[in-house]
């Protein structure tokens, strides 16, 4: 039975479970095929389209849209894809808002940008869904290469280079590969384990092996892997966080968001995961938000976000600075 609302303390159960599950559902539902036919013409497919210029993996945003409006996603996919091959992450996680979205024309002339991040999840979904995969490996090189650390760089990195043919070996620290797309992005940014299926799906290019529970330092070290291999890939991410070194930060009920969020998304059952009645998240970047939005999610009652600057300085977009208060 879910306790109550404003039990105080921290506690599991603040909710009921099929609030829960509704509270964590997609945070941009899918288009269907109609939307999505709809929303790509609205496209003017700019020459030097500024969307492009904005988009920091520079896929060719006005070719994929065209792609769809003539009704071709699954090569819409393959655009977006060999640019950036986890693409469909980024259509969900991918702060479209001050990047492709604010530079596209229509946004500067009606105040709405084409829905660009909608259109690429409309797109890879569909082949994901399909279980189809557009990249096949060219003949072996013979060259080994070890990557070590299984997250977003690592795997793009292990994919390009499986599919020009050498033999790959990924090390990760963890029991998962994924890397913060499994542990670090917010559940309702992230729905239905997609991270663990992009995985697979990333890896039916074949020639990647993925080792687990092999940390860097610990398991293994740079100078045999580099007698091991022909090449050695580094992607171990940025780990630590930093420590908000002020008193009373190893206090009881005191968190950094990364763990909370990492248990989140880990957890089997949100009902069982306790959570305050009044709740301080300190910082205005987008894991403050993810933590904010998240514990209110879980039925916190009061959520306040505590920062030392103003709203225009925020790490988050404005979007998900407004998340918190939807
Ligand atoms: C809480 C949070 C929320 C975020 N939300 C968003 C978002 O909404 N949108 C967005 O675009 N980006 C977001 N990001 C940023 C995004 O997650 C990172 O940019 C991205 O994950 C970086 O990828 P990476 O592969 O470099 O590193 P990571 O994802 O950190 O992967 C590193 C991998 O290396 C492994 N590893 C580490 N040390 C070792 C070792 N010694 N030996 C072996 N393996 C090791 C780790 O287990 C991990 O699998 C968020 C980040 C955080 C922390
Ligand atoms: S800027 Fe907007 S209208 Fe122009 S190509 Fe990009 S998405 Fe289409």
């Amino acid at each position: 039975m879910a306790s109550s609302h404003q039990a105080s303390g921290i506690q599991a159960g603040r909710l009921a479970a099929p609030e829960i599950a509704d509270n964590f559902g997609d945070l941009h539902p899918a288009y269907d095929a109609h939307e999505a036919s709809v929303a790509a013409d609205r496209c003017y497919f700019c020459y030097d389209a500024p969307c492009m210029t904005a988009c920091p993996t520079s896929i060719d945003i006005p070719q994929f849209i065209r792609e769809i409006q003539a009704g071709h996603p699954a090569s819409a996919a393959k655009t977006i894809l060999d640019q950036n091959i986890l693409g469909g992450m980024c259509a969900r996680v991918c702060p479209t808002a001050p990047l492709c979205e604010e530079a596209c024309v229509r946004e500067a002339a009606e105040g709405k940008p084409v829905e660009i991040g909608r259109l690429q999840r409309f797109a890879t979904d569909l082949i994901m869904q399909r279980n189809e995969h557009p990249f096949s490996r060219t003949a072996s090189t013979g060259k080994r290469v070890a990557v070590v650390g299984a997250g977003p760089a690592g795997l793009s990195a292990a994919h390009r280079l499986a599919m020009l043919g050498h033999d790959v070996v990924m090390y990760d620290a963890k029991s998962k590969a994924g890397g913060l797309n499994e542990f670090g992005i917010a559940a309702y940014k992230s729905t239905e384990n997609f991270a663990a299926r992009e995985v697979d799906w990333l890896l039916q290019i074949g020639g990647i092996t993925v080792e687990y529970g092999k940390k860097l330092g610990t398991d293994l070290t740079l100078a045999a892997l580099q007698g091991d291999f022909d090449a050695v890939f580094l992607s171990i991410g940025l780990a630590g966080v930093n420590s908000l070194r002020a008193e009373g930060e190893e206090l009881d009920g005191v968190r950094d968001a990364g763990d909370f969020i990492e248990e989140l998304r880990q957890a089997e059952d949100l009902t069982t995961l306790p959570v305050g009645r009044n709740v301080v998240v300190i910082g205005g970047g987008r894991t403050a938000v993810d933590a904010a939005v998240q514990s209110k999610l879980l039925g916190a009652e009061n959520v306040t976000i505590a920062y030392r600057r103003d709203r225009e300085a925020m790490g988050a977009s404005r979007f998900e600075q407004d998340l918190p208060a939807s």
